[in-house]
């Protein structure tokens, strides 16, 4: 039987760019993509909260998790923090926060706290004086795993991070990133991204939690996590769609294809899974599971006016770029870079 081997992966996303809508998703992607000094300034701030906990909390370890470390950043994203507290006690977060806060008043680099009561509770701030804005939880550490699984993800392919980006920015555009709002997180997302690549004819992702067990299991110590994705190859794909093609096919499978009432979609498992009536998804919306955790990460999106609109934003979109092929269409490049 004849054996057709996987191509080489490219070494550049120039295989990846032959027409002008992937060439507005690069330009979009270098324009946008967090710099190594943005990344450093973040660094510089968290070792010296984490110093500066210690003396409140003496095993308190602090840790960037999110689009800081996932590789799916852009220069205004936030800095998502986790703090981690080891020992017999156990922490209340918001408890722990409100001591922050408190503590926070006498630190000369921090400015405007503000407590939120979620189901993961958080602590914003912001460094004096500039824009970079953190977020902070307590031993919410199923965001380590997951940063370091979805940083192997960014890294699997070169079209994922300008592809992520784009998707992240259109989204953001058109008003349906803002789980604080009812419609989809950043988290979210990237996994509905990354499901669309993995189910592909020709698929551009695998499962890595499949392939790579050892890297991601549940219960692996934490901090050997951010090493993780040190040990992934690049995957080899066959698939050769250019950025622009892969775009509007994510478009087209959730404006189309996608049975939003009857699907789970499972990164874990590479697939779209039966919707069954466990109560996890039950009269939900969008069921988006966690890799980890295997809950609900779009349990944000409780009604059906946001619902509606974010279906009616892939349709809309989906259409326009079909027609245009210019991210414009859907995006203005040059406002948002
Ligand atoms: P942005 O660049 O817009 O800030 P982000 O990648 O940081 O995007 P967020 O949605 O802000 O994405 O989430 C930050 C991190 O928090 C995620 O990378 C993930 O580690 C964690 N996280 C967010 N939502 C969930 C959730 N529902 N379950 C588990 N972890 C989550
Ligand atoms: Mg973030």
């Amino acid at each position: 039987p004849q054996v057709t081997a996987a191509p080489k992966s490219p070494n550049t996303l120039q295989a990846y760019t032959k027409d002008k809508l992937s060439d507005q998703m690069v330009e979009m992607f270098e324009a946008c993509q967090q710099q190594t000094s943005d990344l450093a300034r973040k660094e510089t701030c968290r070792a010296r909260l984490q110093k500066d906990i210690q003396s409140v909390y003496a095993v308190a370890r602090l840790y960037l998790t999110g689009s800081s470390m996932n590789g799916l950043g852009c220069r205004s994203s936030d800095a998502d923090l986790c703090l981690v507290l080891t020992g017999n006690k156990r922490h209340d977060p918001i408890q722990v926060l409100s001591v922050l806060q408190r503590f926070f008043r006498s630190l000369s680099y921090v400015e405007k706290t503000q407590l939120i009561r979620a189901k993961v509770p958080i602590l914003k701030f912001r460094e004096k004086g500039s824009d970079l804005e953190f977020d902070l939880n307590i031993n919410n550490t199923v965001g380590i795993r997951n940063t370091f699984l979805l940083k192997s993800y960014a890294y699997a392919d070169l079209r994922i991070r300008p592809m992520i980006l784009v998707v992240k920015k259109w989204a953001r555009h058109n008003q349906i990133n803002d789980a604080s709002k009812g419609t989809l997180s950043s988290y979210t997302l990237v996994l509905m991204v990354l499901h669309y690549l993995q189910t592909l004819k020709e698929p551009v992702l695998p499962s890595l939690q499949r392939d790579y067990p050892e890297c991601f299991y549940h219960l692996m110590d934490i901090n050997m996590v951010p090493d993780g994705p040190k040990h992934i190859p690049r995957y080899m794909s066959r698939n050769q769609s250019s950025l622009g093609e892969l775009l509007l096919g994510f478009l087209k499978y959730y404006a189309t294809n996608f049975s939003w009432d009857k699907q789970v979609i499972s990164i874990r498992e590479a697939t779209a899974l039966p919707k069954n009536n466990s109560q996890m998804w039950r009269n939900k919306y969008i069921c988006v599971e966690e890799p980890f955790e295997r809950n609900n990460v779009a349990r944000a999106v409780h009604e059906k006016i946001k619902f509606d609109a974010i279906k009616a934003e892939f349709a809309k979109s989906c259409r326009i770029l079909q027609d245009r092929k210019d991210l414009n269409s859907i995006l203005p490049v040059r406002a948002i870079i």
